[in-house]
């Protein structure tokens, strides 16, 4: 039986994982769940952001579900997230961003984001020389090599037709323009064999046509710092953080979360939407191979978003956290009773 490590987190993260257990629960899976707490109150009470024995059972389980933290800005703390994603070598976010219903999305996106998630920026090394501050940031032939590699071979599995290499080669010209010449490399092979074309757009020139002409990206491959900001702006144009749901995959381990943050501002007041972390699940669900529930709640989701009364707070509707997920889960129930 598949073990689950589970881990809320802080803010709005235990309110959408408790909407996803409940739903998992009535798909009656033969999956065990076990619990482990990280975060802010624990950080204040033991004085440690993440146990030995919580990275182990992240480390031993067959997937971790994860909520939502919140970074402090004391430096003794180290975001367990990024920790989990270095320990267990999660180098792959995988985004997908799709529109669940016209009426609260931009633009009809649907696309895959594909960021590379153990370099770039976030080992956050910065030191101070007079009055500058001088901050690494690394990029290595292994890990462009790894995450192009990953990105073709997800296009090839899940029948995506083209590959774009998101960069800024023309200012960062030794370190993006080794991303974008081993980018071609790889997808040579990939359009001879698999018909997978590629094509490559500077960050600031992709955000615009995410905006402007949507249906030039199927899937996106790009390093750290560009994939989280794409990612939240493809958010934005679907309905907002409320709607992306992530995976974050490593050779052996592999961790489902939704793609916002802790959400202090609306944290405690029962109206987070749950459904990022929902789709989360549901990633983690294609994973352990029950794709067919997977589809299940990806198709109930956008039955009951074609019904106004059932949209959340952050479209513009009345469905409280909870709410929402009984109603999904009701529906959830009429369509296994009639298989
Ligand atoms: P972080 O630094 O961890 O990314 P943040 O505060 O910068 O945190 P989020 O927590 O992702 O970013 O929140 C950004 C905005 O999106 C906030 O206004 C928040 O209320 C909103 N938001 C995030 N998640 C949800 C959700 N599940 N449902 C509704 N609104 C959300």
């Amino acid at each position: 039986m598949p073990r689950i490590c589970v881990i809320p987190g802080d803010g709005v993260g235990p309110e959408v994982i408790d909407a996803c257990l409940d739903v998992l629960f009535v798909l009656d899976l033969n999956i065990q769940f076990e619990k482990d707490i990280v975060g802010i109150q624990e950080f204040k009470k033991s004085g440690s952001y993440m146990t030995t024995e919580t990275l182990d059972s992240a480390q031993n389980a067959d997937a971790i579900l994860f909520g939502t933290l919140t970074t402090p800005s004391d430096p003794a703390y180290v975001s367990p997230l990024l920790l989990l994603r270095w320990n267990l070598e999660l180098y792959a976010n995988v985004r997908p961003v799709k529109c669940l219903n016209p009426e609260f999305c931009m633009v009809p996106l649907d696309i895959v984001i594909i960021r590379e998630n153990t370099e770039g920026l976030y080992g956050a090394v910065e030191r101070e020389i007079d009055d500058k501050i001088i901050t690494e940031r690394v990029i290595s032939q292994k890990a462009c090599k790894r995450i192009i590699d990953f990105a073709f071979n997800y296009a090839v599995e899940n029948n995506r037709k083209q590959v774009s290499c998101i960069h800024k080669a023309n200012v960062l010209r030794a370190s993006d323009e080794m991303f974008r010449n081993m980018f071609y490399g790889v997808g040579v092979n990939f359009a001879f064999y698999n018909k997978i074309r590629s094509n490559d757009y500077y960050v600031d020139a992709a955000a615009m046509h995410l905006v402007l002409n949507p249906e030039n990206f199927d899937m996106i491959v790009t390093l750290n710092l560009y994939g989280d900001i794409l990612s939240d702006e493809a958010a934005g144009l679907v309905g907002g953080l409320g709607f992306a749901p992530s995976a974050n995959i490593g050779e052996n381990n592999f961790l489902f979360e939704p793609v916002h943050g802790s959400a202090p501002d609306i944290a405690g007041k029962g109206i987070a939407n749950p459904t990022a972390a929902i789709l989360s699940a549901s990633m983690m669900l294609d994973h352990l191979g029950f794709g067919d529930k997977a589809d299940l709640i990806r198709e109930t989701l956008v039955d009951i978003y074609a019904d106004k009364e059932n949209w959340t707070v952050d479209v513009g509707g009345k469905c409280g956290t909870k709410e929402f997920t009984s109603r999904l889960i009701k529906e959830i129930e009429n369509k296994q009773a009639s298989l």
